[in-house]
């Protein structure tokens, strides 16, 4: 069988006959219009991902804050402000983008391992719902940055609980000798600072354990261990007003079985009201979850090449567009957009990058000839946003398609683009 009969993830993905489909639009059709590479994602998808999270919290006091990160396209980041999430951002340029994108600026929390003095001034400014710092020298600064504005910043600490979520060690965050957070034996310590700085009003306590994690057991141990802080913390008066579990709930790229986000925060809901600390407000931090199944990116073969020991299918989308094989060692599903009859052959699908990390796939069975369109499935998550420009190369369009509708979100960028900042010197 040259391709699999069943997609991963996406329920919005679908064979019709030889035709790949998303939510009923032929992907070679779009291919063909929009041209490659080409990233297309279903708006259904999304909003699909984000109730599995929403159900759950019924009835509770919560907020989803979209790790926009993971994908911070202006459409995306409209799909979600539409549908009352927050946002968790790392930068003012994400403060800015979801903004622009009608995020709500109560529902933003600002997390990252260094924030900038304007940074902080401008999510003061805006009034944003919460900095998560890392450190005690960023809660120094920022209320340094509040006192000057005659604010008061909301600040929430974020533990390194010091867990093991048994994923890469690349996205693994949550470790000791890891660099975020603040150690979770010297939290109490720094919430006692925290409580002390002029400038601060102390809110919450957050974590996030790493990425793409596939089991609920990290995200238990994690609460546990936030839970006796929050206990150890309030007994010094100082009052916890939100729990933040943070994101990294993985998705199904190949034959991974991560829990349903609704059962993940069931479990979390079960045990935090076993812990009686149910009448706080929740808040988790999803990317990858909300975006990386709703999205694929579509790339045309422009050659093939076969040798020993390898046979190569070169495409027209790299590393520039798709960093994750070359970054993670990641494996995503490839499948043609349209499905020839035959066997094919096994082949490594490889961009046209000058780095031999340039490759998107290894040791595929396709069915394949020069001028066939495939998808690089799962490609909602951490692939446009992680684009670059190497090889001179402009990133990719974005098409996002909304029941009948196909919306252009975001046109190609052109090569005059790439050196229009640029200036020759005059000598
Ligand atoms: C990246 C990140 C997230 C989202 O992680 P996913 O694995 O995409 O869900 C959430 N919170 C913080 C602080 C992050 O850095």
């Amino acid at each position: 069988m040259s391709t699999p009969a069943a997609l991963p993830g996406s329920p919005f993905l679908s064979w019709r006959g030889a035709q790949l489909e998303i939510e009923g639009h032929a992907l070679d059709a779009l291919a063909h219009e929009h041209g490659t590479p080409l990233f297309v994602y279903s708006r259904a998808a999304m909003r699909h991902a984000l109730a599995s999270y929403t159900r759950a919290l019924a009835g509770r006091r919560h907020l989803v804050c979209y790790a926009m990160k993971a994908n911070s396209s202006l459409a995306v980041l409209q799909t979600f402000a539409e549908a009352g999430c927050g946002f968790d951002i790392v930068s003012v340029g994400e403060l800015e983008r979801a903004l622009a994108a009608g995020g709500d600026a109560k529902k933003i929390v600002f997390s990252g391992v260094g924030k900038r003095p304007d940074e902080m001034r401008r999510a003061l400014e805006v009034g944003v719902k919460c900095f998560n710092v890392e450190s005690l020298g960023e809660l120094q600064s920022l209320s340094e940055e509040a006192r000057a504005m005659n604010v008061k910043a909301p600040v929430s600490l974020r533990i390194n609980p010091d867990i093991d979520p048994k994923t890469h060690p690349y996205i693994s965050t949550g470790l000791q000798g890891n660099k975020f957070g603040i150690a979770h034996k010297e939290a109490v310590t720094a919430y006692r600072v925290a409580a002390g700085l002029p400038g601060l009003d102390v809110v919450g306590i957050d974590c996030h354990i790493g990425s793409q994690i596939t089991e609920i057991g990290p995200y238990a141990d994690a609460l546990d261990r936030l839970l006796d802080l929050v206990e150890a913390i309030e007994a010094e008066n100082i009052g916890i007003r939100h729990i933040d579990i943070g994101g990294g709930l993985g998705i199904t790229y190949t034959d991974e079985t991560p829990p349903e986000a609704e059962t993940l925060v069931g479990q979390v809901l079960a045990r935090i009201d076993a812990r009686g600390h149910g009448k706080r407000e929740l808040l988790f931090e999803p990317g990858r979850s909300l975006v990386g199944n709703a999205g694929v990116l579509l790339t045309e073969v422009l050659v093939t090449k076969h040798g020993t020991p390898k046979n190569f299918c070169i495409v027209d989308a790299a590393m520039n567009d798709l960093l994750r094989p070359a970054l993670y060692q990641a494996t995503m599903g490839i499948v043609p957009c349209i499905r020839r009859t035959g066997t094919g052959a096994l082949y490594d699908v490889v961009g046209p990058v000058c780095e031999s990390g340039d490759w998107l796939g290894r040791d595929r069975k396709l069915a394949v000839q020069p001028g066939d369109r495939l998808a690089v499935l799962s490609a909602g998550a951490y692939a446009m946003a992680m684009a670059s420009n190497y090889n001179s190369r402009p990133r990719a369009a974005e098409v996002m398609v909304d029941g009948k509708q196909v919306h252009l979100i975001r046109e190609r960028e052109t090569v005059r683009e790439l050196f229009a900042r640029e200036r020759l010197i005059n000598s």
